[in-house]
């Protein structure tokens, strides 16, 4: 799938064509990033971190932010089941496997690439609250705010995006365009493609 370039654009911006829009660039995404990474050390002290990611989404986020954190880190994933049909919330969150750190009176932070309805943080956050941290903070890269279906805020976000769906930057559908640098909405008549049914 060729990749074009915007000739409209300062930056030069990469946009993949199975994107309708761009909605974050990827130049945006890597200044928020570094500034996200300047509140959390700032924010922790000294303190050493535990990270826990959300795989797959999360991956790409948490290994470029974390190269602006200063502080100790400890880094950990945990997987959710796919509780959604293509781009729709079908269900409840589920874990699958577990933790390999103990969090035990650890300052813990849990990143995702996207807070939605809020089910899968929540979920997660009462599920460390269990393994008794000394704190639970969680960041994401992306807050759909107006789809909130349980009540829940992250503390840290990197950008506000309309209800609409994204891939890229580690977003997926059907697993596939996590790779793209920026963040985007796929043209219509990709959002559900019958040969990846
Ligand atoms: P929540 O449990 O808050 O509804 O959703 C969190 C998870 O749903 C995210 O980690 C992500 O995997 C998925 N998700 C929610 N919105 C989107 C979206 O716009 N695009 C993609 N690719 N995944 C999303
Ligand atoms: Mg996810």
């Amino acid at each position: 799938m060729p990749i074009e370039k915007l000739t409209s654009s300062a930056s030069s911006v990469a946009v993949h064509a199975d994107l309708d829009s761009v909605l974050v660039s990827e130049f945006d995404i890597k200044k928020r990033i570094k500034k996200l990474g300047a509140e959390i050390t700032a924010l922790y002290g000294q303190e050493e971190i535990t990270i826990v990611a959300v795989i797959n989404g999360a991956i790409l986020f948490t290994a470029d932010l974390i190269r602006h954190i200063e502080n100790p880190i400890r880094l950990d994933c945990i997987r959710i089941s796919s509780y959604r049909n293509d781009t729709k919330s079908v269900g409840k969150p589920q874990v699958l496997g577990h933790l390999s750190l103990d969090l035990a009176n650890r300052h813990v932070l849990l990143i995702d690439d996207i807070l939605d309805t809020g089910k899968t943080l929540s979920m997660l956050v009462s599920m460390i609250q269990k393994m008794h941290p000394a704190t639970v903070r969680t960041c994401v890269l992306l807050d759909k705010r107006g789809r909130r279906e349980v009540e829940f805020e992250a503390d840290l976000v990197g950008f506000q995006i309309p209800d609409k769906f994204v891939v890229g930057y580690g977003l997926d559908f059907a697993e596939r365009y996590r790779n793209l640098p920026c963040i985007g909405v796929l043209k219509p008549h990709l959002q559900n493609p019958p040969e990846w049914a």
